[in-house]
């Protein structure tokens, strides 16, 4: 029957981002504006005609594989929403192991380059740079928008934290032509707070690095009374 059948995903194409590694990567797309990427079409899907008429669509969903998970998945999973200790059903969360290691994210569609090819630029999306795309689809708002709709453990956007530079990096990063989109993607990136939920506890003055575009970012976290701020020691 049906079910039995498999079926055999080949990609459409790949994706280029301010991403080169997994960690740091906020949990959800749009959440980094500031985060630039580059969808390449490969052949025979990289054919002009097969983006006709898509430039005049904002948004997109983008199916892609998340091939840097492992193939195993268990029916538990742990959301980092639920602080990494509460169990849900995979089915119930956005991990990344899950069956078939299908990914899906809405992104905001910024331009289309068909002269080599063709190249869709995007803004905010999640996916880390080598990420597998299998589909894209324009996004319709009237019928895939629903705003009061109900959000089980993630009911709204996580709280951000406060992000401070120090005078070093701030130095580094008027010596780039893209400083102001870079310090906008660092602070976009850290507010989501990119610490393991299971190392937030760890020794203050610890310090963490992210890699962000072709930058190495060192930052810790300096905790006054109740409220933490990230601090961005060092980009290199
Ligand atoms: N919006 C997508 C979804 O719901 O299917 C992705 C959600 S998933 C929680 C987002 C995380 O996936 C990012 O924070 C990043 O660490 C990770 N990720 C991004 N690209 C990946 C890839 N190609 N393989 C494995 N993990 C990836």
């Amino acid at each position: 029957g049906p079910e039995s059948e498999s079926f055999t995903l080949a990609p459409i194409g790949y994706v280029e981002s301010d991403y080169p590694d997994k960690f740091g990567i906020p949990r959800q797309p749009g959440l980094a504006p500031a985060a630039d990427a580059r969808l390449i079409l490969v052949p025979p899907y990289n054919d002009p005609l097969t983006v006709r008429g898509l430039d005049d669509f904002s948004h997109l969903w983008v199916t892609f594989i998340f091939h840097q998970s492992p193939e195993r998945w268990t029916p538990l999973v742990r959301p980092p929403r639920l602080g990494g200790n509460r169990k849900v059903g995979v089915f119930a969360s956005r991990s990344t192991h899950r069956p078939n290691r299908l990914g899906l994210s809405l992104v905001k569609l910024a331009g289309i380059d068909t002269r080599h090819g063709v190249q869709l630029r995007l803004e905010g999306c999640d996916l880390v740079s080598g990420t597998p795309i299998v589909d894209i689809k324009p996004y319709l708002p009237w019928a895939e928008a629903h705003p009061s709709a109900q959000a089980g453990f993630a009911p709204e956007a996580p709280a951000l934290l406060h992000v401070i530079f120090s005078q070093s990096a701030l130095d580094v990063l008027t010596t780039r032509a893209d400083s102001a989109t870079l310090h906008a993607l660092i602070e976009q990136v850290l507010s989501q707070d990119p610490r393991p939920a299971y190392k937030r506890g760890e020794a203050p003055g610890h310090t963490y690095g992210v890699r962000l575009r072709d930058v190495d970012v060192k930052f810790r976290a300096l905790q006054n009374d109740e409220a933490t701020t990230l601090e961005v020691v060092a980009i290199d």
